[in-house]
């Protein structure tokens, strides 16, 4: 065991240690105001996905929190504005400078709680404070135009904060969600309601509170710790939210859109996706067969953008099957805070049923399973909720596995004869999220990237994402762009300002004065 691993038994202790040392305090609480508050609601548990075993309890956040913090929220987001742009731009550099310098125990929480493994979790931290770089040098360059309009006006435009905009995020990368989300939308002049998910609150909580170190106005960035249809609608049905930010799955986006329309307020969605991973005869087939481990069995292939469906070429199937196989039967899977460990374990427990369920159904339709399935025996004893990496090969485009997401560590495999059948296949689900294509055919790469529907797309490579490009997707994989440049578009309303010129203008209406 290496030194800085730790007994099962004592994930309880280390995570009130790593908490107090980030939040001053053990208990898992809300951050309002700047603040810690507790909630009043049902008591909630969150469970370590390494061990199964639960680690801490909190309440659920009742009206009083999200009533406290759209309150701070409003009188934060009033201070914040009021400052120059230049001096927004130096906090949000400041909590990038506390996030690094932090980086230590808040990816230990991360790999604790969220069960990232430590080898991904310690990369974190320098990335999330890169996303606040990244936006703190936007604070100054939020511009406007002015239009040359065909009178004697002058007119320009105003990019203004929408004022207070509620986030709700998801369990499998909770701090890198928060992040994506929180520099955007106080870089664009905002504050901040985010709830992430109840199963995963502790890494955001400590953004918030980091946030405040660097000298946000108190109630600028708050964080509440609840459930969707009690906290989060609160959230969303307060007068205060001018806008919601969704990251999650169809289903709730559904639901979020829904409440939002209720209250004629936009929505920016960032849902699910069933992404293809192409690969042509042409391709190094030993790259292709490295990247699409990395397209589904990173994050235990808990990733919005999973390449979950491999589309091979007929005439190198065999080959791509069976050095997948091979290879990814030797990912080492194991515990979160193990250097070695590449893939962890499945979030929670209902998630590691639904993989296990959709596999058995696709086995019992006719799919062979090349590799895994089921939990690895070496970690049987563990009480995890770990997933062996799984490939499916032999799947046909009909079985459910080959176009609803299955959120965890399972590759289903088909073969195209041609390009047109590529394509085809790879816009035949509902989803748009990723896709990527293996070629050393430059204008077929061009040729494919331009006509599969999806929001990103990699030729030769998988994965890759980064906060100065715009992220998003089509179809039931969303709507809305919340990263590069595009958000500071989401994250603001334009006002346009006519301004009268002419010496001795004519108002041509009504009566004039005496
Ligand atoms: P989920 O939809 O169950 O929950 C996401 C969040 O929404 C949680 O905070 C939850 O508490 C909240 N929520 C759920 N129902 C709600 C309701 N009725 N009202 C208000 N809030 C509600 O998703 P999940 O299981 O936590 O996460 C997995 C899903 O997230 C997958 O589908 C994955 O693809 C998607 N995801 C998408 C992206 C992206 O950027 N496109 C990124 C990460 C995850």
């Amino acid at each position: 065991m290496a030194d800085d691993m730790i007994p099962a038994t004592d994930t309880r202790a280390e995570v009130a240690r790593l908490l107090t040392e980030l939040l001053g305090s053990a208990d898992v609480q809300n951050h309002v105001a700047g603040r810690l508050m507790r909630g009043d609601g049902e008591t909630l548990a969150l469970t370590d996905p390494a061990t199964g075993k639960i680690f801490a309890e909190f309440p659920d956040a009742g009206a009083a929190v999200v009533n406290a913090a759209a309150e701070a929220a409003v009188a934060a987001q009033r201070e914040w504005w009021g400052k120059t742009a230049s001096e927004r731009g130096r906090i949000m550099f400041e909590i990038a400078r506390q996030i690094r310098s932090h980086a230590e125990p808040l990816s230990r929480l991360e790999a604790i709680s969220a069960g990232r493994p430590i080898r991904d979790a310690a990369g974190e931290p320098a990335r999330m404070a890169e996303m606040f770089e990244y936006y703190a040098g936007w604070c100054d360059k939020i511009t406007g135009d002015v239009i040359p309009v065909p009178s004697s006006h002058l007119n320009y435009t105003r990019h203004e904060p929408i004022g207070v905009v509620t986030q709700i995020t998801p369990w499998n990368a909770p701090l890198f969600t928060c992040c994506w989300q929180v520099a955007p939308a106080i870089c664009a002049g905002n504050a901040v309601m985010l709830k992430p998910s109840e199963l995963t609150p502790l890494s955001s909580l400590v953004i918030a509170a980091l946030c405040v170190r660097a000298g946000v106005p108190k109630g600028l960035v708050n964080v509440i710790a609840g459930q969707g249809p009690t906290a989060g609608q609160k959230m969303i049905g307060h007068p205060t939210t001018g806008l919601v930010v969704f990251v999650g799955s169809a289903t709730g986006g559904a639901a979020i859109a829904a409440a939002a329309a209720r209250r004629l307020i936009p929505s920016i969605l960032e849902l699910g996706g069933k992404s293809a991973n192409i690969v042509f005869a042409d391709a190094d087939v030993d790259r292709a067969v490295i990247g699409a481990q990395a397209a589904i069995f990173a994050a235990c292939g808990q990733s919005c953008v999973a390449g979950s469906r491999l589309l091979v070429h007929r005439s190198v199937h065999t080959e791509m099957v069976e050095k997948l196989a091979q290879a990814s039967a030797r990912i080492p899977v194991g515990m979160p805070l193990d250097p070695a460990t590449q893939v962890g374990p499945v979030n929670n427990a209902r998630q590691w049923d639904k993989v296990d369920t959709m596999v058995r159904t696709a086995v019992s339709e006719g799919a062979h399973l090349a590799t895994g399935g089921g939990k690895p025996d070496a970690l049987g004893e563990t009480g995890g909720f770990f997933y062996a990496p799984t490939i499916l090969d032999r799947v046909s485009h009909e079985m459910e596995i080959a176009c609803e997401e299955v959120f965890g560590p399972v590759l289903s495999v088909l073969s195209f004869e041609d390009e047109e059948e590529a394509v085809a296949l790879a816009n035949d689900t509902p989803y748009g999220l990723a896709g990527a294509v293996w070629t050393r055919d430059v204008g077929r790469a061009h040729r494919v990237a331009a006509k599969v529907r999806a929001g990103t797309f990699w030729i030769n490579s998988y994965k890759t994402i980064n906060v100065m490009s715009p992220f998003g997707g089509f179809g039931q994989s969303g709507y809305g762009r919340s990263s590069g440049r595009e958000a500071l578009a989401a994250y603001t309303t334009t006002k346009s300002v006519w301004v009268e010129t002419a010496a001795d203008p004519t108002i041509g209406f009504g009566y004039a004065p005496g």
